[in-house]
């Protein structure tokens, strides 16, 4: 029986930077990694944004403010280093209200904690940036703001990890094994592994069960649309616009950004979705789970923490092109029905629920046992942050129980 140091669950970003970083701190450490997908990227990490983010969004105290800023340097870097496409192109946040204004602060606080560099600018300022947002009063810039070809820095990773030894099994779901023994069966091989990495994205709950571990988590996912800004009048947006988020919940609203392609689109949506993998409209689906998921957004519902009815009102009428324009006009009123265009790009955003307290976590969750170590809450902005992530999690595994 093959023997390894590591296995890793799922060839996400998260996966693959964990690996990446064990190898970066002993090249002859033995990795497999499995994924159950037939390629890398399928699900969060070849469907996002591809937005490198500052980190002006997390408090101080926060896992996501630690590893933000650090993690997009390091991404910058990684891309420069490996001819991946990457721009930093900054983005602007606007205020669409009075209420906005209080939120805005609290985002420059945030930005001076974490020694981010963000400016406060009148409506008129960031009109000569973004000569087409109406900025209610105020906004604020964000130079370091980036976009990235994500798929690529993962295909990177797969590519350079593969050439350094790193075994990576596709076709491989890893919900049928058994976890006690340190012995998994894969491809019809047995391997045995020092620790265990579960790095599932929206399978992570799952995973980390049977080791006695997140049982007060559920994962639910969050249906992220796209519309595409009609080429001839993408000029609307030179680079990124976004509204002040609502900073009660951990998605930041409809945006507009030019993402590394060139092209523009508006999105995403954060609508409640009834499967982890529900990216058209049935496909995805599984009774069973559908009902699982039903029952956990009625009791966010009933409880209505973190105005959670608003969130479901708001983001469930989005399905509805004309309440979608709405939330683009408040950035960019120019914008007509017409200049959106439907898009094929979707995503879903596993995001953690605490069922005991009925409340959406609001930062990364890593929980650990004696032999492995599981990333509950990977959602935005893990991408960003990978490269710092995976450090903190590494460190993590290292530190004794
Ligand atoms: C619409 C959208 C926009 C976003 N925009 C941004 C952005 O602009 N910037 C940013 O920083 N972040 C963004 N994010 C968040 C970011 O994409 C995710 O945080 C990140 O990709 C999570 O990576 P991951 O490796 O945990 O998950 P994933 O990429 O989902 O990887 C998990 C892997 O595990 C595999 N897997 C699952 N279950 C099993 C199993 N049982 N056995 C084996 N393998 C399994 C899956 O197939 C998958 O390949 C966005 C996310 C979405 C959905």
């Amino acid at each position: 029986m093959e023997a390894f140091d590591y296995l890793i669950v799922g060839a996400g970003i998260v996966g693959l930077s964990t690996a990446w970083e064990l190898k970066r701190r002993d090249p002859n450490t033995r990795i497999l990694i499995l994924e159950k997908e037939q390629r890398v990227g399928v699900h969060a990490s070849g469907r996002n944004s591809g937005v490198l983010h500052s980190g002006i969004y997390y408090g101080a105290n926060t896992l996501k403010a630690k590893v933000c800023a650090a993690g997009a340097a390091k991404m910058r870097e990684f891309a420069a280093e490996h001819g991946i496409r990457c721009k930093r192109s900054g983005k602007v946040i606007v205020a669409t209200s009075a209420k906005d204004l209080i939120t805005l602060e609290r985002l420059l606080n945030n930005a001076r904690d974490n020694h981010i560099r963000a400016e406060k600018l009148d409506a008129d300022t960031i009109r000569s940036i973004e000569p087409h947002a109406y900025p209610y009063q105020a906004g604020i810039y964000s130079p370091d703001t980036a976009v990235i070809d994500s798929l690529g820095v993962v295909e990177k990773l797969r590519d350079l990890l593969t050439n350094q030894g790193v075994i990576l099994r596709y076709g491989q779901n890893v919900n049928t094994v058994k976890f006690d023994t340190r012995v998994i069966e894969a491809s019809g091989e047995r391997f045995s592994y020092g620790f265990l990495f579960n790095c599932a994205g929206a399978n992570a709950d799952r995973i980390a069960r049977p080791f006695g571990v997140g049982g007060q988590y559920a994962l639910l996912p969050f249906k992220g649309l796209y519309y595409k800004l009609a080429p001839g009048r993408d000029y609307l947006v030179k680079s990124s616009i976004y509204p002040v988020p609502d900073i009660s919940l951990p998605f930041l609203g409809v945006h507009l950004t030019r993402v590394i392609s060139g092209d523009v689109y508006a999105g995403p949506t954060a609508i409640p979705a009834f499967g982890r993998e529900n990216y058209g409209m049935l496909s995805g689906l599984h009774v069973g789970e559908s009902l699982r998921i039903g029952w956990r957004l009625l009791q966010m519902y009933t409880s209505n923490r973190q105005n959670f009815r608003y969130l479901m009102h708001t983001e469930m009428s989005k399905y509805l092109k004309s309440h979608f324009l709405e939330a683009v006009q408040k950035l960019v009123p120019e914008v007509r029905a017409a200049d959106l265009l439907p898009s094929a790009k979707v995503g879903i955003r596993p995001q953690l629920v605490n069922i005991r307290e009925r409340r959406l976590e609001m930062d990364f969750v890593l929980e650990r046992t004696p032999y492995s170590l599981h990333v509950l809450n990977a959602i935005s902005p893990a991408f960003t942050s990978s490269f710092a992530f995976a450090e903190m999690i590494v460190d993590r595994h290292e530190i004794a129980v």
